[in-house]
């Protein structure tokens, strides 16, 4: 099935839809059947370059950052208008390039219109200060962008988290050369076309797809770059800072996560299971911040793992598109990767509850939503990121016990409490080292609330209203009256 009428992709420079420095492609498979959809011309260096010239004149004319901040925040109003009237189209793309299910997908849209309205709405309220030095003097502050931003995107919700750093950096001032993910860019391509249609200066915002380890690289080490944002894997997310310390760019990264919820033994057991499995298994456990390790308490553990055994085989896994509850993995390669990990685990003593393979039979990338038990804090499946629909259930006896496992990994990304005791949450999630607590549910926030990681899973804050000095720098003018 075509996604949409449009089969190859170009790549958006300067305000224009070019062909790449080769002729090369990148063939984007539909991750449900194995099949190709669409095919994208590869950015390569070359292009990269042409990006990054074209969003640093784009800086230069100051055709942004001349503009009124009302100005600029109603060109993300009109970003967000655009992208809706193409909320079916976007949906079914995210389907088939994303596996994604058709509900998701919507979901993606919404939330892009959200961001580009939070921010929108923030372009004129980014204020300064006077600071008082007495008579004779008038000092100020403003916050200056950086100038060009390269953002880095992976391919898990590529259309809101590409987006999101986009309008922080368009509503600031800065321009911006965004490099899509090789396995889903479609969204992407549709977002810069909501922007070509709202009048956002050419070359402000730049969208190439191209592999990492060429594309990806050589924009993170451009000389002529000013900021990164970058989300992704720990490992690649070391080799940007690399390459981002010779030059001393600063860095948004957002990086993985093993988040850890603990189920205290007076939660609400019904409630915190449904949540839990939410938090795994939704686009097959394709979230950073997926609820990836649970802790739960010794005297409820077998009753909990029975429940979520239950969750996970209710589940209907298939094409996104069809309505199925749960979509593939993105491709094969992931697919190893997560099969790969679960035959450690058994290798490592831990229990399958239930899944643990790829479905049998299917041409596309399906796993089966897993549970392992019985579960050791030190074996690698409970410190390593699955990024798949596999979840580990960790026993404990005290709450003490409970942070220290919880804590014990290197990422720190989100937490999570489930109990009905107000004392015992807050105790909780003062002790949880993690960038969000979520408690009594999974993923309690919105476009309104920072995220961000702590240790390996990154620095910086992106959504809500500290995401904007991420991409600012503050300078002082101090004037002799
Ligand atoms: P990845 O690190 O392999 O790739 C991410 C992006 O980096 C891709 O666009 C890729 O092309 C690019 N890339 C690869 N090598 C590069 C290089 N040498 N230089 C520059 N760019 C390069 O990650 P992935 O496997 O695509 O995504 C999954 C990871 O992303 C998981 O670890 C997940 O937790 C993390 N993630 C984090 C967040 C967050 O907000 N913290 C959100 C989504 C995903």
């Amino acid at each position: 099935m075509t996604p949409t009428t449009k089969t190859f992709w170009r790549n958006f420079i300067d305000g224009e839809w070019v062909d790449g420095a080769t002729d090369e492609r990148i063939l984007i498979d539909n991750p449900a059947t194995g099949e190709p959809i669409a095919e994208v011309a590869r950015a390569m260096p070359a292009d990269v370059d042409r990006a990054v010239a074209a969003a640093r004149r784009s800086f230069a004319s100051r055709a942004l950052l001349d503009l009124p901040p009302a100005e600029r925040g109603q060109l993300m109003f009109e970003v967000a208008r655009h992208l809706g009237e193409m909320t079916e189209e976007i949906a079914k793309l995210e389907c088939l390039d994303n596996g994604k299910t058709l509900a998701n997908g919507r979901n993606d849209v919404k939330l892009t219109m959200r961001y580009l309205q939070y921010y929108g709405g923030m372009a004129d309220k980014l204020e300064g200060r006077q600071i008082p030095l007495g008579p004779g003097v008038l000092d100020y502050t403003v916050h200056a962008p950086f100038g060009v931003s390269a953002q880095i995107v992976p391919w898990n919700g590529p259309l809101p988290v590409g987006a999101r750093s986009v309008c922080c950096a368009l509503i600031t001032g800065n321009t911006v050369v965004l490099k899509s993910p090789e396995d889903s860019p479609l969204s992407l391509f549709k977002f810069a076309e909501a922007c070509e249609k709202a009048g956002v200066p050419k070359g402000a915002l730049n969208i190439i797809c191209g592999y990492g380890h060429d594309a990806g690289a050589a924009l993170v080490a451009h000389r002529d770059i000013d900021h990164i944002v970058f989300t992704g894997s720990v490992a690649t997310g070391k080799s940007v800072l690399r390459s981002a310390a010779e030059r001393v760019i600063p860095c948004v990264m957002e990086l993985g996560g093993k988040s850890a919820g603990i189920v205290h033994a007076d939660a609400d057991l019904e409630r915190a299971v449904k949540s839990a499995a939410r938090g795994i298994f939704f686009h097959a456990g394709q979230i950073c911040s997926a609820a990836s390790r649970l802790l739960v308490h010794r005297s409820i553990y077998d009753e909990f793992v029975s429940l979520m055994v239950k969750e996970a085989e209710a589940r209907s896994v298939g094409a996104g598109i069809e309505g199925h509850d749960m979509g593939p993995l993105i491709s094969a390669r992931q697919l190893d990767k997560v099969e790969g990990l679960c035959r450690v685990g058994v290798d490592e003593g831990a229990r399958l509850a239930t899944g643990g393979a790829r479905l049998p039979g299917r041409k596309g990338y399906f796993m089966a939503p897993t549970v392992f038990r019985d579960v050791h804090p030190e074996m690698r499946i409970a410190r390593d990121e699955f990024f798949g629909p596999v979840v580990v259930v960790i026993p404990f006896d005290t709450p003490e016990e409970a942070i220290t496992i919880a804590n014990g990994t290197d990422y720190g990304l989100a937490a999570g409490v489930f109990t009905r005791d107000l004392s015992l949450a807050l105790w909780t999630a003062d002790r949880l080292v993690a960038g969000q607590v979520y408690v009594n549910d999974w993923w309690v926030g919105g476009v309104e609330t920072p995220f961000g990681g702590t240790k390996r899973s990154g620095y910086g804050r992106e959504k809500g209203q500290e995401a904007l000095l991420g991409y600012v720098q503050t300078k002082n003018v101090g004037i002799r009256l």
